[in-house]
């Protein structure tokens, strides 16, 4: 059976989103909702989405009375991630939400306690745990094959234009660029690491005089100490690209750059003194499709999805840590 989707909020990232629907087995675009009903019409067409099932943010609730929806993917601009996902879950609908969960730990947490409530599963829009290059790069680490994990290094940043966008308006996007691109830096130090960080301290960088720096943070490094004595070093940046993580053990090293972007993804690593080409098992979805079916799955079989609430609720915390570390100039206990 396949699951039916709503998307909530029809933007930028929900356009990367709704072709993949495309290759899925188990999830469909069932239903839409946005705030500009021409533009939902247009794209319901596109779909094949039944005019009937389009929900603006006013009558979004009706939802629950909709059997062609059982999920919904919540889109929309970081400061309405809490409320969308109350509201599906009261209508009694699973959540898939995007990164970064929510403004604050929280409120992460609230979402979490509702989707419980509610009795319905949450899962974050972690996709690069559905990419093939960083689940291999996950399973080497896990298994040893670089040796005892030392180092994680990861880099995400791309140079933000418009200064009126939500993104660096603080009120709806809850920070600058280490809620939004920051994350991948983040997660990618958790789990090439596999590991819960103790200890973060972070410093950041902005020049205020930037009117798109008014309000939110450009750069941001961070670091991390893991139990093991495994270390992680990140940045996070609104004014220069990156996107690369690397995992260092003792025995050699892996690569990954591209990391986390929507494709493209490459791989090196170095083992025995010899650095080569890696190319990882291609999983048989893309990572947005398999996504979707991953949650879908879990809510067919009674599964945890692996990116679940507390994934991001992780996240949110030690991102509030590296915000105060930064603030107080000293490093803060997770
Ligand atoms: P966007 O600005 O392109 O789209 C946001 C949508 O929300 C727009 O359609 C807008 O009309 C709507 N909206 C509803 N209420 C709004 C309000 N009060 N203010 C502003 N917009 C409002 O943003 P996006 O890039 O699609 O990002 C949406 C979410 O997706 C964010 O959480 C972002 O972090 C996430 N995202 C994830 C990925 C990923 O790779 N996983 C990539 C991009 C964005």
């Amino acid at each position: 059976r396949k699951l039916g989707y709503a998307i909530v909020g029809l933007g930028g990232y929900a356009n990367i989103i709704m072709p993949r629907f495309a290759e899925c087995r188990h999830s469909r675009l069932t239903a839409l909702v946005s705030g500009d009903p021409a533009k939902a019409r247009r794209i319901a067409a596109e779909y094949g989405v039944p005019e009937r099932n389009i929900y603006d943010y006013a009558n979004f609730d009706r939802i629950r009375d909709n059997p062609d929806v059982d999920i919904v993917y919540v889109i929309l601009p970081v400061a309405l991630h809490h409320e969308y996902t109350l509201r599906a879950a009261a209508a009694g609908k699973h959540v898939l939400c995007e990164k970064p969960m929510a403004m604050n730990a929280g409120e992460a947490a609230e979402m979490i306690a509702a989707c419980d409530a509610a009795n319905v599963k949450l899962m974050i829009g972690y996709r690069s745990w559905f990419e093939s290059h960083n689940r291999e790069a996950m399973r080497m680490t896990a298994a040893g094959e670089l040796g005892p994990l030392r180092l994680v290094t990861s880099q995400h940043g791309f140079n933000i234009g418009d200064p009126n966008q939500w993104r660096l308006d603080p009120a709806l996007s809850g920070g600058g660029s280490m809620m939004d691109i920051g994350i991948y830096s983040l997660q990618s130090a958790r789990y090439l690491s596999g590991e819960e960080p103790v200890e973060v301290a972070a410093f950041e960088q902005t020049d205020r005089s930037d009117p798109r720096f008014r309000a939110v943070e450009d750069t941001l490094l961070f670091q991390l100490r893991f139990p093991s004595g495994a270390v992680a070093d990140g940045v996070s940046s609104y004014s220069s690209h990156h996107g690369r993580s690397r995992a260092v053990g003792a025995a050699g090293w892996l690569d990954m750059e591209p990391a986390t972007g929507y494709g493209g993804h490459r791989m090196r690593v170095h083992l025995e003194g010899r650095t080569r080409e890696h190319e990882p098992p291609i999983l048989p979805l893309n990572q947005f499709s398999g996504q979707l079916d991953h949650l879908s799955q879990c809510v067919l079989t009674g599964a945890e999805p692996i990116v679940p609430g507390e994934e991001g609720l992780r996240d949110m915390r030690i991102i509030d840590g590296m915000y105060q570390a930064a603030r107080e100039r000293r490093p803060v206990a997770i």
